[in-house]
């Protein structure tokens, strides 16, 4: 097994981890005694904190208090550490000026807000904008994961199964634009499953040109590459604070305020209100409008802090250490008899601002995913994740239904790991489970 290691990096590129993440040592119990480093390959559903994010948390948290009515020193610092941080998220996507920030629980939480922004429009006045685009519909991929699917459903709406190239996938969503009568594109910046980026610039401009806007689902693409939503024209973004290395339980919406300010509140209560009569209400605007309740300031300081150690990243570096350890990785598992990568489309090369992020899904032949995860974990102290990746219907059209394997990295993996995942495997081959 020791003969067989990932392929070879590029010259002059580093294997080393990009930043240092908590738990980077952590050390796994194996079935057979002992232990070794636990190898996290399963950056994709959470991302280790970065040891940056967790000493941030350790220096707010002193000044945990109320936010926005308390009046004491920690309420007013804590309520200036939460209100910042909409700012440097704001930054960090390149937001525009007027774009409204709103801190939710995680992905999920923020496409389920739109939606329920986009529903209510359309049920109060048959439109969002205006009487052009009456009966207005959403449109989504067959790629997106159930975050960005299942919201949508309950909306009118048509949906595209993407091609196998980015350039015929970018052609049926042209089709389906000019078919109907689309007032959003609902979109992933990279596929969970495969890891594929999509072109959201081109994106962005297609929806445009037909009158329709685009929300794109960067839970997966803003841990890994910049964003920039005032250049590329993109009009909502949605991400999770816990697989952009910081700790579990806030998400972002951001986007244009019109929609945000005009549908339903997302959740009733307080902090959410101008007025309230015992049978009536007057709703604020702005991102309190959708934050009622006491919101979670160490969440969004904690992801706010993440953004900033992220932008300080030298995006060629960045990209370079996760394609290093991609191409490893796929190298390495391609070598071996029986396992196959999946990926999506055919012409990525042609599109360099695509690419993929840290993730690479593979199948054994012969073996159930969910049985090669369990052997990995338990005997090579290997962690992937196994199963349909909350991506149902993608997983069906490439005759994966009973499941596949999936192993994501980011800035505090090194090439190691991918040698671990690959010796792994290919002792599962040479000597069975
Ligand atoms: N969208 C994508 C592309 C994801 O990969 C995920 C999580 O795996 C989500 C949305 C949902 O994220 P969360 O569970 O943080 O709401």
């Amino acid at each position: 097994a020791h003969a067989i290691v990932a392929g070879p990096a590029p010259a002059g590129v580093s294997a080393a981890p990009l930043l240092p993440v908590v738990g980077s040592e952590l050390a796994a119990p194996l079935i057979t005694g002992g232990t070794t480093r636990y190898v996290n390959l399963d950056y994709a559903a959470s991302a280790p904190a970065v040891e940056d994010v967790s000493a941030h948390l350790g220096q707010i948290l002193p000044y945990y208090a109320s936010v926005h009515r308390g009046a004491g020193f920690a309420s007013q610092v804590s309520t200036s550490v939460y209100e910042n941080a909409r700012h440097i998220v704001a930054e960090f996507l390149g937001a525009r000026g007027d774009d409204t920030v709103i801190f939710t629980r995680n992905t999920t939480d923020s496409l389920n807000l739109l939606a329920g922004c986009v529903a209510s429009l359309l049920a109060e006045h048959g439109h969002v904008d205006g009487p052009s685009n009456d009966h207005g519909e959403v449109l989504y991929l067959d790629i997106e994961h159930h975050a960005n699917l299942l919201p949508w459903q309950a909306l009118p709406h048509r949906s595209v199964v993407a091609g196998h190239s980015i350039a015929a996938t970018l052609h049926r969503v042209e089709t389906q634009l000019r078919a109907g009568n689309v007032v959003l594109l609902a979109v992933t910046g990279a596929s969970n499953v495969t890891g594929e980026v999509l072109p959201v610039a081109e994106l962005a401009a297609l929806a445009h040109r037909h009158g329709a806007r685009i929300v794109v689902d960067a839970a997966q693409l803003a841990p890994h590459r910049r964003i920039d939503m005032a250049r590329d024209g993109i009009d909502y973004v949605a991400f999770s604070g816990h697989k952009l290395y910081a700790p579990f339980g806030t998400g972002v919406l951001v986007g244009r305020p019109d929609w945000l300010d005009a549908g339903t509140p997302h959740l009733a209560g307080g902090g959410a209100v101008k007025d309230v009569r015992l049978q009536s209400v007057r709703w604020t605007e702005g991102p309190a409008r959708h934050e009622a309740g006491s919101p979670n300031v160490l969440g969004a300081a904690t992801l706010a802090r993440a953004t900033q150690v992220l932008s300080a990243l030298d995006p060629a570096q960045w990209r370079a250490h996760e394609e290093e350890l991609r191409t490893r990785l796929v190298a390495g598992l391609e070598q071996l008899d029986g396992v196959t990568v999946h990926q999506l489309f055919a012409d990525a090369g042609t599109y360099p601002e695509c690419g993929s992020i840290g993730v690479v899904n593979f199948s054994v032949e012969g073996y159930d995913a969910g049985l090669v995860a369990a052997y990995l974990s338990a005997e090579h102290g290997v962690g992937v994740r196994d199963g349909r990746f909350c991506a149902h219907p993608l997983l069906r059209r490439l005759g994966l239904a009973a499941g596949s394997l999936r192993a994501s990295f980011g800035v505090g993996s090194r090439a190691e790991d991918a040698e671990r995942l690959v010796e792994g495997v290919a002792a599962l081959l040479r000597d069975g489970l």
